[in-house]
């Protein structure tokens, strides 16, 4: 399940599970409300135990909001409890979904790139950030090497390969030195992870530094090679409406 939420206005929560939930508080609606949290702090990540008061019944329905104030930085912190369930196991009514807003410095929330990125290269994209938000971070790494090869092909018009191989990759751009460069770096990624496992003995913030770095070179590619030659072609439309968009 993807740890972030977003709302369709592009805010996004973090989601609690009903096993963070420590203590449970009887509202005076008849449902059961999560009152401590054990999770860790979305402002310092400090991991601690946070006691949430709610407000009085929220004009809509179903939907329970209340605040917490973290006990190592004394930021605030905010609970959403949107629909209601019943627990089998508790033979009681629960919120079906619990977020927390702000979503943590541990998740990364996904770019909403501005058209040009073909879609199943941001739907990879999408999957490599699900993972790293659920700790995954050597598949989320895996997933953008696996997705290079096919920005590369994309980038070069080729129709798509079932698996394109960074010496097929090499051949094609071995005119384009900037691509050059990238793919050379890849393949020696890609040659070590075959023989070592990149992601074996490190700790888990190490791990996370390294996957990080990873997704942030895919953010990049994908606005250098498809959002930046579109914003270019926009405004030179703009300047000069006789200008041919389809001649670059
Ligand atoms: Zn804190």
């Amino acid at each position: 399940m993807e740890v972030l939420f977003a709302l369709p206005c592009g805010v996004y929560m973090q989601r609690v599970s009903k096993g963070q939930v420590s203590r449970w508080v009887l509202h005076s609606d008849g449902g059961h409300l999560p009152e401590m949290v054990s999770v860790s702090c979305p402002h310092c990540l400090t991991h601690s135990q946070f006691e949430f008061e709610y407000s009085q019944p929220s004009a809509y329905h179903y939907m329970w909001c209340g605040q917490s104030t973290c006990p190592a930085c004394r930021e605030e912190v905010y609970i959403f409890c949107i629909g209601v369930e019943n627990d089998l196991e508790r033979t009681e009514v629960v919120p079906k979904n619990i977020f927390l807003y702000p979503p943590g410095k541990g998740t990364r929330v996904p770019r909403s790139f501005s058209g040009g990125v073909p879609e199943e290269l941001n739907e990879k994209y999408k999957k490599a950030i699900g993972r790293f938000n659920n700790q995954g971070h050597h598949a989320a790494f895996e997933t953008c090497v696996d997705l290079v090869p096919q920005i590369v092909f994309k980038i070069l018009r080729e129709p798509p390969r079932e698996s394109p191989t960074f010496e097929s990759l090499l051949e094609k751009v071995h005119e384009d030195s900037e691509l050059f460069n990238l793919v050379q770096v890849l393949q020696r990624v890609f040659d070590n992870q075959q023989s070592q496992n990149l992601f074996e003995g490190l700790s888990f913030e190490a791990a996370e530094v390294r996957a990080s770095k990873m997704i942030d070179l895919i953010e990049l590619l994908l606005e250098y090679f498809f959002v930046l030659p579109n914003k270019i072609s926009e405004l030179q439309a703009d300047l000069d409406p006789e200008f041919d968009l389809d001649s670059i």
